[in-house]
C-alpha cells in the first residue's frame, strides 16, 4: 500500500484514488517570463518520479499541469524587452518544455494554457458572485475571504498572515485580505467579459483548468512548498465555495526548496543557476541523481561539490551495469577481462547452485525493499542506497565464480525496472557519459600533438572552444 504525506492532515496516509485505479494529478506549471532555473527543475524532476511510480505501481495517471502564460511578471517583462507579452510567453514556454524534455520529465499528460481557459475562468468567477463569495468593485471582482472560513487549514495559518493580497491598491475591498479572481484592465493584454475588459488573478486560473479536467474533486494537487500560502489555500476557497463539494484535493503534496547557502534558489534573489546552464557542465541524470538523493519533502542544497559526488555514484552504477551488459552480450565471456570493481583487478564471477539460491534471494529482497520504500512516501534516497548495497553484494559476489547467464539476466531486470522507475536510463546514459569523457580525451590528444608539432596557432584555437564549454586545459 503506498502511503503519501498528505500537507492537509500532516501525516502520512494510505492512498486511495477516489476512482479505482485512475489518478487525477495536478501540479502548478511554471510561469513563462523567463529561463527556468534547477530549483524548478527539482520540484518537476520529483513530480516526474512520483508518476512515473504511480503507473509502475498499476494506476493510470491522469497529470496535468498548467501554463501560467498571463501574469503581470510577463507583462512588464515584455514592456522592458519591447515584445508581445503572448509572443515572450510563448518563446519561454518552449524552452521550459525543451528543459523539461532533456531532463527526462517527460510524464505530464496535458499543459493548459492560461490564455486558452479565459472562458473556464470567467464561468467560475460567474458561479462564485452567484453563489455571493465574490463581488464586484471598480477595480476588479475579488473573493470574498470572509466567506470562507476554513482559509488557512492546509497551512494552518491565520488570514491575518495574509499580507500579500493587502497590498492590493484597491480600498474598496471588503476585506484587506480578498484576493482578486478578475483584474479590470485597459491596457496591454485584456480580455472581455460580464465585469469589463481586464485579466484573470493568479489563483482562478488553476481551478479553472482543473475543474475543466477532472472536475471539483480530484486525487493529487502538488507543487513547491512557498505555493502552499497563500496559492493553495486560494485555490482550496475557489473551488470548494464553487462547488460546495469538500475536500477538493484528497492528497496535498509539497515539495521541500532548492537552496544555495541555505537561501531558497529564486530568480528574485538572482542566486539561480538555470537548466540550460546546468545541464552544459552535467549530463541531466546527474541532476536527477543529485534530487532524488534527497527526500522530496526536505530542503537539498546546491553546490557544485555535491553534483560531483553524485556524478561519481552514478558512474558506479553505470559500470555496474555496463558490467553485466557486457557479461550478458559475451558469448564465453573471459571472467578475468571484466572487473567489476576496478578496486580487484583479479575479480571474476562464478556461481554454484548453492549461490545461485543466495542471488535469486538477495535480488528479490531488493525489490521488495525497493518497493517498500517507495511505497513509503516515495523514499528516493533509501531506494538508491539500496542499490548501492545491491552492487557492493554482487561485486564481492562476482570474484568467487561463474555466475549463470540466468542470474545475469535478473539483475539486468530489476535495473532496468528501478531505472524506468527513477528515470534513469543506464545503458544509453553510460555509454553517453563514456563517449564524452573518451571524446574530450581523443581532442586533448590531438591537440598534445598539434603543440608537439609547435601548431600553436590551432591548439590554442582548440583550447579556447573547449573554454567556451567549460573544460578548461591547464598547460603545465
Ligand atoms: P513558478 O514559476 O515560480 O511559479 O515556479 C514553478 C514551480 O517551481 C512551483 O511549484 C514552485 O514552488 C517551484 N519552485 C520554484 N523555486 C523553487 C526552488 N528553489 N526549489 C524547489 N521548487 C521551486
Amino acid at each position: 500500500m503506498i502511503k503519501i504525506y498528505n500537507t492537509l492532515t500532516r501525516s502520512k496516509e494510505n492512498f486511495k484514488p477516489l476512482n479505482g485505479n485512475r489518478i487525477k494529478l495536478f501540479v502548478c506549471g511554471p510561469t513563462v517570463y523567463d529561463y527556468s532555473h534547477i530549483g524548478h527543475a527539482r520540484t518537476y524532476i520529483s513530480f516526474d518520479v512520483i508518476a512515473r511510480y504511480l503507473k509502475y505501481r498499476g494506476f493510470s495517471v491522469f497529470y496535468l499541469q498548467n501554463i501560467t502564460d498571463i501574469d503581470d511578471k510577463i507583462i512588464n517583462r515584455a514592456i522592458s524587452t519591447g515584445k508581445d507579452p503572448l509572443d515572450l510567453a510563448r518563446e519561454f514556454e518552449a524552452e521550459y518544455l525543451k528543459d523539461m524534455e532533456s531532463l527526462g520529465v517527460e510524464n505530464v499528460n496535458l499543459y493548459a494554457r492560461a490564455t486558452e481557459h479565459i472562458e473556464e475562468i470567467k464561468a467560475q468567477i460567474e458561479t462564485l458572485l452567484e453563489a455571493g463569495f465574490a463581488y464586484e468593485t471598480d477595480n476588479g471582482v475579488y473573493f470574498d475571504i470572509s466567506k470562507y472560513p476554513d482559509f488557512g487549514k492546509l497551512s494552518n495559518r491565520k488570514i491575518e498572515d495574509l499580507n500579500v493580497h493587502r497590498i492590493s491598491p484597491d480600498s474598496n475591498k471588503r476585506n484587506p485580505e480578498d484576493f482578486a479572481l478578475w483584474k479590470k484592465k485597459d491596457k496591454e493584454l485584456v480580455w472581455n467579459s460580464p465585469w469589463g475588459a481586464g485579466r484573470p488573478g493568479w489563483h482562478i486560473e488553476d481551478t479553472a483548468i482543473t475543474e475543466e479536467y477532472f472536475g471539483p474533486q480530484y486525487d493529487i494537487h502538488g507543487g513547491g512548498l512557498d505555493l502552499i500560502f497563500p496559492h493553495h489555500e486560494a485555490e482550496i476557497a475557489q473551488m470548494e465555495s464553487a462547488s460546495g463539494k469538500k475536500p477538493m484535493v484528497r492528497y496535498w503534496m509539497h515539495t521541500g526548496f532548492l537552496n544555495v547557502k541555505g537561501e531558497k534558489m529564486s530568480k528574485s534573489l538572482g542566486n539561480f543557476i538555470t537548466i540550460k546552464e546546468l545541464i552544459k557542465k552535467y549530463p541531466p541524470e546527474v541532476f536527477r541523481f543529485f534530487v532524488l538523493s534527497t527526500h522530496y519533502r526536505s530542503p537539498i542544497d546546491f553546490s557544485h561539490e555535491i553534483l560531483e559526488q553524485s556524478q561519481n555514484s552514478l558512474k558506479r552504477i553505470y559500470k555496474f551495469y555496463e558490467t553485466i551488459d557486457k557479461l550478458l552480450n559475451t558469448e564465453k565471456p573471459n571472467l578475468r577481462e571484466f572487473s567489476p570493481d576496478e578496486s580487484s583487478p583479479h575479480s571474476y564471477v562464478h556461481e554454484t547452485g548453492e549461490n545461485q539460491e543466495q542471488f535469486n534471494r538477495l535480488i528479490e529482497e531488493t525489490r521488495v525493499k525497493f518497493l517498500e520504500a517507495m511505497d513509503n512516501d516515495f523514499n528516493t534516497p533509501l531506494a538508491l542506497s539500496l542499490l548501492f548495497d545491491f552492487i557492493r553484494v554482487i561485486n564481492r559476489n562476482m570474484q568467487q565464480g561463474t555466475i549463470s547467464q540466468k542470474t545475469l539476466q535478473e539483475i539486468q531486470i530489476l535495473f532496468n525496472d528501478f531505472s524506468n522507475i527513477l528515470g534513469f536510463n543506464f545503458t544509453s546514459t553510460s555509454k553517453n557519459t563514456n563517449l564524452t569523457e573518451e571524446l574530450v580525451d581523443l581532442i586533448v590528444d590531438i591537440r598534445n600533438k598539434l603543440r608537439k608539432k609547435k601548431d600553436w596557432e590551432l591548439s590554442d584555437e582548440i583550447r579556447s572552444q573547449l573554454n567556451d564549454l567549460d573544460i578548461i586545459l591547464e598547460d603545465k
